[in-house]
């Protein structure tokens, strides 16, 4: 630590499926880590990367850490340290690393030289969400929220709704979070409220404007975790409300982007009747109780491991334009991540209408299915 003392931090690397090819996925800090957390997570990567058919496997990663109360160096060393111990285990053709919660492009920087410096190379196709310029792609940044709001975007139309008589309520203002309002907000539809987590309380906070939040006066009172300042947000003329009471609202669309277990029995009764899709921009943000009332109102669930597909998509173009040391403008990155995820959207789609399944049925089926054959054909089973 910077005061000389030494303190000990728990890490984790799980790789799931290797079977369609390097195992894959980010690595998160947080206090609450669990290896169990983690371990779900590394399969939702599997299914993930499945499902928008790239030839990518399943993995996570995570230090139990909180890096509010950690200098810059403490979390410089943290990233070295972390690739120390895991330096045989990650590379570009066994598991690449990105970022995920509360880890940046900064993190992966670190976490890359330190990989460089043990092979004695530059291999920048080791960790993908590297900053632009140095190794990351242009377009890495919007891609999971942007790619959030294509899956909207293709749901609505299968409801033959327009996007801009749509309102959306979202849980979370991190990066997924930020960048889907900017893109739903570019097509037209009108965010009410947005809700982050308060450091100081411990508690979220709610922030609501009923003629919609302004994401750029929101941004410039937000800090680097995704909170938003609250005296600022209040003189600003937003109402000040519980963070829970992000899924109470009568909106159209609910975007939880936050953690995992957001959705749960005990607040899945109060979302509004008026609700038609919700998008689960977070991974595993809906306990097994919630899906089943979700079902049985009918409401068009977009499945985290489809919906937020597009940071691990353009975390696969990052790694294909670093192997070749070529680097694609953004608008070939975007539109790229648009036509792979709205392919994915639309096969999920098509099964659950042939088959009458609910649409998270339908994504584990195509997915399972594509790693079971990948395996099989393996030889594995
Ligand atoms: N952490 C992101 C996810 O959960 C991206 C993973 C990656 O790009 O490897 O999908």
């Amino acid at each position: 630590m910077d005061d000389g003392k030494v303190k000990i931090f728990k890490g984790f690397r799980v790789q799931h499926n290797d079977a369609l090819g390097p195992a894959k996925g980010g690595i998160r800090f947080h206090p609450q880590e669990t290896i169990d957390t983690v371990k779900a997570l590394a399969m939702w990567m599997t299914w993930k990367c499945a499902i928008v058919n790239i030839p990518l496997g399943g993995a996570k990663g995570g230090i139990i850490c909180d890096p509010h109360n950690l200098s810059l160096r403490e979390q410089e060393r943290l990233c070295r340290g972390w690739v120390r111990q895991m330096a045989r285990n990650i590379g570009p053709l066994l598991d690449i690393p990105a970022p995920d919660v509360m880890t940046t492009g900064q993190h992966m920087l670190w976490m890359l030289d330190e990989y460089e410096i043990i092979y004695g190379g530059r291999f920048p196709g080791a960790i993908t969400g590297k900053p632009v310029g140095l190794g990351g792609s242009i377009g890495r940044i919007e891609a999971t929220g942007y790619g959030l709001i294509f899956t909207v975007r293709e749901a609505l139309r299968e409801l033959e709704i327009r996007i801009e008589n749509t309102t959306v309520s979202v849980q979370g203002f991190g990066n997924v979070a930020q960048y889907a309002i900017e893109m739903y907000t570019r097509l037209g539809g009108k965010v009410i409220l947005v809700s982050c987590w308060n450091q100081e309380s411990g508690e979220s906070r709610a922030f609501r404007k009923t003629e919609g939040i302004n994401l750029s006066e929101l941004r410039a009172i937000t800090d680097n975790f995704g909170e938003i300042n609250r005296e600022k947000a209040v003189k600003l003329g937003y109402e000040e409300l519980p963070g829970e009471k992000w899924i109470e609202q009568d909106v159209d669309i609910l975007i939880p982007a936050a953690l995992e277990n957001s959705i749960t029995s005990t607040n899945a009764d109060f979302i509004s009747n008026k609700v038609k899709i919700i998008a689960e921009g977070a991974n595993g943000p809906t306990s097994i109780e919630a899906d089943k009332i979700i079902e049985e109102k009918g409401i068009y669930l977009i499945p985290d491991f489809l919906a937020n597909s597009g940071g691990v998509i353009s975390s696969y173009f990052e790694q294909v334009q670093s192997n070749s040391n070529y680097y694609w403008s953004k608008e070939e990155v975007l539109s790229k991540l648009d036509v792979k995820i709205t392919d994915a959207f639309i096969s999920v789609s098509d099964l659950s209408k042939k088959q009458k399944l609910y649409i998270r049925d339908a994504a584990y089926i195509l997915a399972v299915d594509r790693v079971a054959k990948a395996c099989s054909v393996r030889g594995w089973t």
